[in-house]
């Protein structure tokens, strides 16, 4: 679950990281009142869970109360990355002399967290991270352990930052750890952590990522998810407790089991297509559960061809092959369809699909080829 950034700094705060003073004006005529409140320069900061907002125009400085009540119009007219803009955050206008990148994520390489520093933060950290990686140092964390005060300094020599930042930057990194695991989360990340001109650090910027299998110990964040922000076909799939990810290619896929669903991904791939979605409806499916999956993935204006990939063990192919059909029903589908159900009942399945019409494969390969094959000739 992605947090806003006003609900990130929220959470930072408590760890005692120094943040903006500013709050989310809703409705949007606040954000003349909050201006006022604040002195009157003010970011007007739109809140959408994506980042780059800097680059697309979604963060704005204004220069007056009337100036920052304009530009949060403007700015909630947006779309960023194809995603409206509902709420803006009025922070205060922090003047700053260098912007440093602070953040925290699991290193699956290492099994372990790992914190990065960089003194080369701000908007471009992606660029840095690909063309000049050395810039971005690195710590691993032992969990049991956790972020020793040695590890922090380190950062701050290693990043160049003058020595009477050492002891803030310390602090800053352990609240922003304490903030990392406490609420289980996948990424912690302050871009940028700026020196301000009165030689402050404050966070100007925070992004996390919660784990969602670890929510049900936070029920006071599950709360504060933004279902309106987040994509509607993956909300969607939440509530039926399928794993769906919306992807950018056309090709619809529908498998049980996360692995098999990544290697049906790359077996797309191979075959020269893109799949649409990722989807896992998880081992032993019922019709039901099948049925709201291939809503979903019909729902995608992007598919052009539905790939089923079902290895029937616990799950039963004639099962999925009735939630199919029972989809069907409800849904008109012009979009072509191919099978491939091996196991448990996948004659039954097969010859179910087949009366409705369905293209059906012998073979994981011969499947994708022509599910790849059929959406590419789609217009
Ligand atoms: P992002 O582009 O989505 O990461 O949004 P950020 O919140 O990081 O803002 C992008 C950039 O806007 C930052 O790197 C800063 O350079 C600038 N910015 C953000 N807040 C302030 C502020 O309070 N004062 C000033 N002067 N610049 C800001
Ligand atoms: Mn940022």
């Amino acid at each position: 679950m992605k947090l806003h950034e006003y609900q990130s700094k929220q959470i930072f705060a408590k760890y005692g990281v120094p943040i903006p003073r500013g709050r989310v004006a809703s409705p949007a005529n606040e954000a003349r009142h909050i201006a006022e409140e604040l002195g009157g320069r003010v970011v007007i900061k739109s809140q959408v869970l994506v980042g780059g907002r800097g680059k697309a125009g979604g963060i704005r400085l204004a220069k007056s109360p009337k100036d920052a009540a304009d530009l949060a119009t403007f700015v909630l007219g947006m779309d960023i990355k194809g995603l409206p803009v509902r709420k803006v955050l009025v922070d205060e206008a922090i003047g700053f002399d260098k912007e440093i990148y602070l953040g925290i994520t699991n290193d699956r390489a290492t099994r372990r967290p790992v914190m990065m520093a960089s003194a080369a933060g701000g908007v471009d950290i992606e660029e840095v991270a690909a063309e000049t990686p050395e810039k971005i140092i690195k710590t691993h964390i032992d969990p049991l352990l956790g972020l020793r005060e040695y590890q922090a300094r380190d950062m701050a020599v290693s990043i160049d930052l003058p020595r009477e930042y050492w002891r803030p930057f310390g602090e800053i990194a352990e609240g922003l750890w304490r903030a990392y695991t406490e609420n289980d989360a996948t990424l912690a990340e302050i871009n940028p952590l700026v020196i301000t001109a009165d030689k402050r650090l404050v966070a100007l910027d925070g992004k996390m990522v919660l784990d969602d299998n670890a929510l049900f110990r936070h029920p006071d964040l599950n709360e504060i998810r933004d279902l309106a922000a987040e994509d509607p076909l993956e909300v969607e799939a939440r509530k039926y407790g399928l794993s769906y990810i919306n992807l950018d290619g056309n090709v619809g896929c529908m498998v049980n089991g996360a692995g098999l669903a990544m290697a049906t991904m790359d077996i797309i791939k191979l075959c020269g297509g893109e799949p649409a979605n990722f989807l896992d409806i998880g081992g032993g499916a019922s019709s039901e559960k099948v049925a709201a999956a291939l809503r979903i993935i019909l729902a995608d204006p992007k598919v052009k061809a539905v790939l089923f990939n079902i290895f029937g063990g616990i799950t039963r192919c004639d099962e999925v092959a009735r939630g199919v059909l029972a989809a069907l029903q409800e849904v008109n589908a012009e979009v072509p369809m191919v099978a491939r159900l091996v196991g448990t009942n996948a004659e039954e399945g097969l010859r179910l699909l087949a009366d409705a019409n369905m293209v059906t494969a012998e073979t994981l390969v011969d499947a994708a080829a022509k599910a790849v094959e059929i959406a590419n000739s789609a217009k």
